[in-house]
């Protein structure tokens, strides 16, 4: 990733959050935590990048990451889950898009993003044209 630039970590919130679930702080739940929806667990299951660790709540080994792009540059590609290598690719393809690094365990469904950054090669470009989708040909 060698045009990231524009990080926010948040990290440093996953960790307050763990704790204060470990201290049994009142406003924080695992309910809360750990409330991946559906599609979000599919989305994990199906398209989520190893990690070297375990989950942080319930120590499951199928904890993954998902990288969600955003950027007006992207046209309809904007919200699509991206793998790392594919990133790679978009650095040299596109001018500026977000990536969002979203952790999620697909058994307790904890999820947290850990992570944004701005990729790209400062090249402004119009968006991709449009191409047809399986719902716009089936509706
Ligand atoms: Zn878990």
């Amino acid at each position: 990733m060698w045009s990231k630039r524009q990080e926010v970590d948040y990290t440093l919130r996953r960790r307050e959050l763990l704790a204060a679930l470990r201290r049994r702080v009142r406003t924080v739940s695992r309910e809360d935590l750990c409330d991946a929806d559906p599609i979000l667990v599919r989305s994990a299951v199906h398209h989520g990048e190893e990690t070297d660790e375990a989950c942080p709540i319930c120590r499951s080994d199928r904890l993954v990451t998902l990288r969600y792009v955003f950027g007006s540059q992207l046209g309809q590609y904007s919200g699509r889950i991206k793998s790392t290598a594919e990133l790679d690719e978009m650095q040299t393809e596109f001018g500026e898009f977000r990536v969002c690094v979203v952790e999620v365990c697909p058994d307790c469904r904890w999820n947290h993003m850990n992570s944004s950054y701005v990729l790209g090669d400062g090249v402004t470009r119009r968006p991709p044209r449009r191409q047809k989708t399986v719902e716009d040909i089936y509706g």
